[in-house]
């Protein structure tokens, strides 16, 4: 179903259902999508977790991350004229990761960013990444762009980038995962995650910080953190299009 948010506070998202446009019921156009050549830009958001999937669970729910980083992001690109944002689900919903990549492709986005955040085992694991479409596929070298545009914004505002540069591409072998550093630019078969692999338009899927790890969770995901990385993907998101940022208020 797709999924329009009009215009309001983050916490009075409102929804509009076109069940004309709903995804399984509207041929997909077929590729390559055509993507926005001016202003205004439609960016797809998605929040990676939603509705009864919480996500991974430690010192707070990730979806409580992802649910606070795309509000915070939507509210800044409906404040600014370049842009038209669309959520890829409610935060009730919990459709599969196809239909958001359709939501996506039917609303003809130009940009998608997937927010999630990490986990391991320990509590020292920290740091960001961002995994774009990997090598080999269709706007690859777009969403290494977009990437390249969110982790630069990452470092200057202090995060820690895990491995070489912070981008990685993630390969699915079965059930386990490979990750390798964008350095490898190796084409492969095994596909990546569902959401870059499906949606009609560059992607990227950020890995915010880990919820495992206290000072990731204070600085990242912390109702304050949240709001900073959106505005560092509401920048990077300026700096992909040649927009001017908006000033912070
Ligand atoms: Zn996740």
């Amino acid at each position: 179903m797709l999924c329009i948010a009009l215009a309001g506070t983050a916490a009075e998202l409102l929804y509009v259902r076109f069940a004309s446009a709903s995804p399984g019921s509207t041929p997909l156009p077929e590729p390559p999508y055509p993507l926005q050549t001016a202003p205004p830009y439609t960016i797809a958001l998605d929040a990676g977790h939603g509705g009864m999937d919480t996500g991974a669970q430690s010192l707070i729910d990730e979806v409580i991350v992802c649910d606070k980083t795309v509000a915070a992001l939507y509210t800044l690109l409906s404040t600014d004229p370049n842009f038209t944002p669309i959520l890829t689900r409610t935060p009730e919903e919990d459709p599969p990761i196809k239909d958001r990549a359709e939501t996506a492709t039917l609303a003809q986005a130009s940009l998608l960013i997937s927010v999630h955040a990490n986990q391991d085992g320990s509590r020292q694991s920290h740091g960001f990444e961002c995994f774009p479409t990997p090598p080999g596929r269709l706007y690859s070298a777009e969403s290494l762009h977009f990437a390249q545009c969110i982790v630069n914004n990452m470092a200057s505002a202090g995060h820690r980038l895990r491995g070489e540069t912070g981008i990685r591409f993630a390969y699915y072998n079965g059930k386990s995962k490979k990750i390798v550093d964008s350095t490898d630019t190796k084409v492969r078969s095994q596909k990546s995650f569902g959401i870059v692999e499906k949606v009609g338009c560059p992607a990227v899927l950020v890995e915010q910080c880990f919820i495992t790890n206290y000072s990731d969770v204070e600085n990242w995901a912390s109702d304050e953190g949240c709001t900073r990385a959106a505005r560092i993907y509401y920048e990077a998101i300026c700096t992909y299009f040649g927009t001017t940022p908006l000033p912070k208020t």
